[in-house]
């Protein structure tokens, strides 16, 4: 390797995990150079989260990051973990920093059929990250209320629309959103889709919504007309842009394969929609691209608590590493595209591969287990499964 990976250590299992991974199939055989920064919940609270703001600064600097999945403090880890404060998601700051877009996709394999039959490849949500419904603004309004929504311009000047004149009670809502945001939404979108040689689709509700919603038609068409039509052309992809109700119906029937860019609403509820339909939380990959093509890949789950709670009891738990062990991959292949190291390339191809094979093979976590329809399939725990994937690697090595 020539420049260091951005390495985000976690919190519970998912941290277990991070370290096996790393002794069992990437230390013996890779030159791995990484910025190490412990996202951990503990050390987190030592640095007052400085830690959380370094890293997302040194993944700015270097352009490729790997994440282990964190916990996002609650009441109930402000008690266990005696914290300081209620330290704000890792993600969402790291989100604020790079200004990205949260692409997931899900690993398919034999054997882990999606419920719907015609998909034969990966869909991947890209969900805008920023305003609609999450920054919103709510009054309840009693009868005989007049709401208006009001624009004070700084020259003073105001505009006003009429909501609704309530002769019986009901409720409002003001929601936001800002150019700038959608055009990096737009840019990170059609950047992925070069990188990963696949179609953008992108929905809205514009018939509905003639200023909001058509905004985010206009700005994707503006820049992808100015900026990306030519480089689509060439890499043999297409920019499509339909209305959401009949995107959700042609996603439906399609056999996936593109990207299906959502504002932020529809990505949340799609996304778990998607996720669902292809099988497996634990099968998602997640990667966050700033407009400027800096690149952070982790899982899409969480620190898998339940498991971690028996791990320290001692007992042998289940847990499936295929996304986090795809966190990495993917950041040391955007790694080795970046700075020409095809044997880095081929390394992490491989890995891939062997992990692929090895649950083809029927061997596989619990969580997959229940679902395959492997006849041979055999559940095994953790660490075994890692080793399983390391066997195969090595012959293929
Ligand atoms: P979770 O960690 O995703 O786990 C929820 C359940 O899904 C698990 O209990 C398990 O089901 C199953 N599961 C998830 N990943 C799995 C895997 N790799 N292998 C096998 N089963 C898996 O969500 P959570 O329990 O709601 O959240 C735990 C912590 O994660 C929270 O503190 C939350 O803040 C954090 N979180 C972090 C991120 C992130 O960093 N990106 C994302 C989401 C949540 P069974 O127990 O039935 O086996
Ligand atoms: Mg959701």
């Amino acid at each position: 390797m020539k420049t260091p990976l951005v390495e985000m250590d976690g919190d519970e299992m998912t941290r277990v995990i991070w370290k096996m991974i790393k002794d069992i199939l990437i230390t013996p055989y890779v030159d791995l150079k990484t910025e190490y920064y412990d996202l951990g919940l503990e050390n987190r609270d030592a640095t007052n989260d400085q830690v959380t703001l370094d890293s997302a600064n040194a993944t700015k600097k270097y352009g490729v990051a790997v994440k282990c999945a964190t916990i996002t403090p609650n009441a109930a880890r402000v008690k266990e973990y005696n914290l300081k404060e209620m330290w704000k998601s890792p993600n969402g700051t790291i989100r604020a920093i790079l200004d990205g877009t949260v692409f997931r996709a899900p690993i398919l394999v034999k054997g882990i059929s999606p419920y719907i039959s015609n998909w034969k490849k990966p869909i991947t949500i890209a969900r805008h990250a920023y305003g609609d419904v999450y920054r919103n603004v709510e009054l309840s309004v009693p009868a005989g209320s007049k709401a208006e929504l009001l624009v004070t311009r700084p020259d003073g000047t105001e505009e006003r629309a009429l909501i609704h004149d309530f002769k019986t009670p009901g409720i409002i809502q003001g929601q936001h959103n800002l150019d700038k945001s959608i055009e990096s939404f737009a840019k990170s979108c059609f950047n992925y889709a070069l990188d990963t040689k696949q179609d953008v689709w992108f929905s809205t509700k514009d018939t509905i919504s003639k200023k909001y919603d058509h905004r985010f038609k206009d700005i994707f068409q503006e820049i992808f007309d100015k900026d990306y039509k030519e480089a689509f052309e060439k890499a043999g992809i297409t920019y499509f842009y339909t209305l959401i109700d009949d995107a959700v119906a042609r996603v439906v029937r399609s056999e996936g394969g593109f990207i299906w860019a959502c504002k932020n609403y529809d990505g949340d509820v799609m996304s778990d929609m998607v996720a669902t339909a292809f099988g497996s939380l634990a099968m998602m990959t997640s990667v966050l691209v700033s407009p400027d093509g800096v690149y952070e890949y982790e899982a899409a789950h969480g620190t898998v608590q339940r498991h971690y709670y028996k791990h320290l009891k001692g007992e042998k738990t289940s847990t499936n590493s295929m996304a986090t062990l795809f966190a990495w991959t993917g950041a040391l292949k955007k790694r080795a595209e970046l700075d020409a190291l095809p044997e880095l390339m081929r390394f992490a191809q491989m890995l891939e591969e062997a992990s692929l094979q090895t649950i083809e093979d029927g061997v596989m976590t619990g969580d997959l287990a229940s679902l395959s329809t492997l006849p041979n399939k055999q559940s095994v725990d953790t660490e075994t499964f890692l080793r399983e994937i390391g066997k195969r690697l090595a012959l293929k090595l």
